[in-house]
């Protein structure tokens, strides 16, 4: 049976859903991978380097004879024109919002599979996407914040004077907001974070930084038993509101991070924040895809505010890191890929009761079959 990966065609996708190692293992799986010439361009790897793991090098017209595709970003409607009625196709689907082109996938015949539903077990750690990607958008968040500060980040004592250290403030601390904290200390600043789930206070107390949060009752309350945030209520965001206020007009870099699943991301930096911040002080928006945690945040831009802070608005972080990001994507697919395939008779066999299965299938048999997505049309 045949594996294949596509080169990305979004413009803003520069990452690859495969990498030497993963083909190598692919390979020896029992399995034949085709990789489309040019797909490991942008994250650093020839096409020889595919080919001498094993792979085939083919053209996007390959994609039809594959039993299972291996993505990065959901197929387009033109793309899955190709593909096999039946075959397996797995990527990051950004299925909310998108409900039409959940249809679509329904519509073509494909079993498609939404890694980001990967459950949060031990089980599937390896398979967790949103973790590998998510830390490295959150170094990357730090350096691109560092390239638009024009002052040095450590402090240094030098013969012609003193150079302060700069104060950052990483707003929301799950897996992004973590590595943020840790690239900032490494980097010499002076970090301060806050979250709303009380189990972050201890992790970022670990890391060195200082913990700021508005902890009343409902704090203790916001964490899902899935591990996520609340939406927080009016009171709380005004109280939140009233403490980064005072703390933000401090600081010189902010990092936000701060999602909700299946909602609009939380504002979290209004103008009037924006405008009591110093010139020349910078924040990263890695929320700004799903809305933004900063008015007047802007999709795939850098603006600059009357009074000179810059908001930083960069789409797809972890792209821009891409020959990290790529390995680890590759890795987390191929971990999945595995626990669908009968080693002996070296084919592909869906086990549809497995949990893994269940939690991520989006589309199978011309039907959604996802229950957050029951009522999309196919
Ligand atoms: P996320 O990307 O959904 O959100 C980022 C952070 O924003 C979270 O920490 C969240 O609490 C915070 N946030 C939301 N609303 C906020 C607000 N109004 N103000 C401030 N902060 C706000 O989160 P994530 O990185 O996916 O992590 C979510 C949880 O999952 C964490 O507890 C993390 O440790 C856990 N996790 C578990 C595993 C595993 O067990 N395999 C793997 C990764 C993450």
């Amino acid at each position: 049976q045949t594996v294949f990966i596509p080169r990305e065609i979004d413009a803003n996708e520069p990452r690859v859903a495969a990498s030497p190692d993963t083909v190598k293992r692919l390979v020896s799986l029992g399995l034949d991978v085709i990789v489309e010439a040019g797909a490991g361009t942008l994250s650093r790897i020839p096409d020889a380097d595919f080919a001498k793991a094993g792979a085939s090098i083919g053209k996007a017209a390959d994609a039809g004879k594959a039993d299972v595709v291996l993505k990065v970003r959901r197929p387009t409607e033109a793309e899955l024109k190709a593909y096999k009625n039946g075959a397996a196709v797995i990527a990051i689907m950004d299925p909310y919002g998108n409900e039409p082109a959940v249809a679509a996938l329904a519509k073509a015949g494909v079993t498609a599979f939404a890694m980001e539903f990967m459950p949060r077990i031990t089980r599937a750690q390896v398979m967790d996407v949103l973790s590998s990607q998510a830390n490295l958008a959150g170094y990357q968040a730090v350096i691109d914040g560092a390239a638009e500060y024009d002052r040095a980040l450590p402090m240094m004592m030098t013969a012609a004077g003193t150079v302060p250290a700069a104060k950052i403030f990483i707003m929301g601390v799950g897996v992004a907001g973590l590595q943020a904290i840790a690239t900032a200390r490494r980097l010499g600043a002076v970090v301060t974070a806050t979250d709303v789930r009380p189990a972050a206070k201890e992790q970022v107390a670990s890391l060195g930084a200082k913990f700021i949060a508005v902890e009343d009752e409902e704090f203790k309350q916001a964490e899902t038993a899935g591990g996520y945030a609340k939406e927080m209520s009016k009171e709380y965001q005004a109280k939140q509101a009233a403490l980064t206020a005072e703390h933000i007009a401090k600081q010189d870099i902010v990092i936000t991070t701060a999602l909700i699943p299946g909602r609009p991301a939380p504002k979290l930096v209004s103008a009037a924040m924006l405008a009591s911040m110093k010139p020349g002080s910078v924040i990263v928006d890695l929320a700004v895809e799903r809305g933004g945690n900063v008015e007047g945040a802007v999709a795939g831009k850098v603006v600059t505010t009357a009074n000179d802070v810059k908001i930083v608005g960069h789409l797809n972080m972890a792209g821009r890191v891409a020959a990290s990001a790529s390995l680890l994507y590759a890795k987390n697919l191929v971990a999945f890929l595995e626990t669908m395939i009968d080693k002996d008779a070296k084919a592909i066999a869906i086990n549809r009761d497995d949990e893994l299965v269940k939690a991520t299938m989006l589309t199978d048999a011309g039907k959604v079959v996802h229950p957050n997505f029951a009522n999309s049309a196919a």
